[in-house]
């Protein structure tokens, strides 16, 4: 329990500044709008103004908070790879290769792969990436333990780490509305979430529609077994307790930026995206 409601006040706390950079956005949202509305800025690719500062970015967020959508259509619209590790286990494994089954056994083995091997399969990634000319890429699902931070680090340059978070409250929320729909595969979420803003002004409104079916999926939904409420909430502990030590050691590279979600994710990449276009190209920047 203490480290709930250690992560709520550290919440708290990072709020002024999760503010603070939704006030400078609304200038930058200001011009998108003069340029043709915030979709213009969606659908622009921000190109770095020069080639010696790579887009080499990190997603940081607990789950369902929605980073792998926000790290997809963000790396679409800056045209650089996402590379989530757990894709990119999945395809060693599907390759056939001797690494692969080696994976394959441990993780059917139910143990946690090792990290030498996630560190391998990522490296491999990155190598190929640069042997390609990718100008960055967008890494979503790691690194997972400080370790995994420090050797990143140590091997890759990171220009910035983006933490998203979203209240507790409101994660389990969501993470309980999610359904699938048994017959074409599509994801909904039927939680229909809305929290006013505190009195004092300082946390904002949370507004999130739901993401219902079409009547053609209706009937054909059904909810994942891990997605009950105490499974959920041990999820968040356990994240809690694996993420802070990463986010420390970031926070203290001067690489990490915290940001809120506080609506969906159609209100949402309007705000994201001007932040994100601020460090393109800018390189490490102070805070
Ligand atoms: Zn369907």
């Amino acid at each position: 329990m203490s480290s709930v409601s250690h992560g709520a006040r550290r919440g708290w706390r990072s709020m002024p500044s999760a503010l603070a950079a939704v006030a400078n956005l609304k200038a930058a949202l200001d011009q998108l709008a003069t340029a043709g509305g915030p979709q213009a800025g969606l659908s622009s690719v921000a190109t770095p103004s020069s080639t010696e500062s790579p887009l080499n970015w990190v997603f940081l967020g607990p789950p369902g908070v929605g980073k792998g959508t926000y790290a997809s259509r963000v790396a679409k619209a800056f045209g650089v790879p996402h590379i989530a590790t757990g894709d990119l286990i999945r395809a060693e494994i599907k390759s056939g290769s001797d690494f692969g089954a080696q994976m394959k056994s441990i993780v059917n083995s139910g143990k946690l792969l090792p990290d030498e091997m996630v560190q391998q399969v990522l490296h491999q990634r990155l190598a190929q990436g640069r042997r390609d000319g990718e100008k960055g890429f967008i890494l979503d699902g790691f690194p997972r333990t400080r370790a995994q931070a420090v050797e990143l680090v140590r091997s890759t340059p990171l220009s910035l780490v983006l933490n998203m978070s979203l209240r507790e409250e409101v994660l389990v929320e969501k993470c309980m509305g999610r359904r699938l729909c048994k017959h074409c595969g599509k994801n909904y979420n039927v939680a229909d979430i809305y929290l006013p803003a505190s009195p004092d002004g300082s946390r904002a409104a949370i507004v999130m529609p739901p993401l219902s079916p079409p009547p053609e999926c209706a009937p054909h939904l059904e909810t994942r077994a891990d997605d009950r409420e105490d499974v959920i909430r041990h999820r968040l502990e356990v994240y809690k307790q694996e993420a802070t030590p990463v986010e420390d050691f970031f926070r203290a590279q001067g690489l990490l930026v915290d940001f809120e979600i506080t609506a969906g994710i159609p209100e949402t990449l309007p705000l994201l995206m001007p932040l994100l276009q601020s460090y393109a190209g800018a390189g490490r920047r102070a805070d």
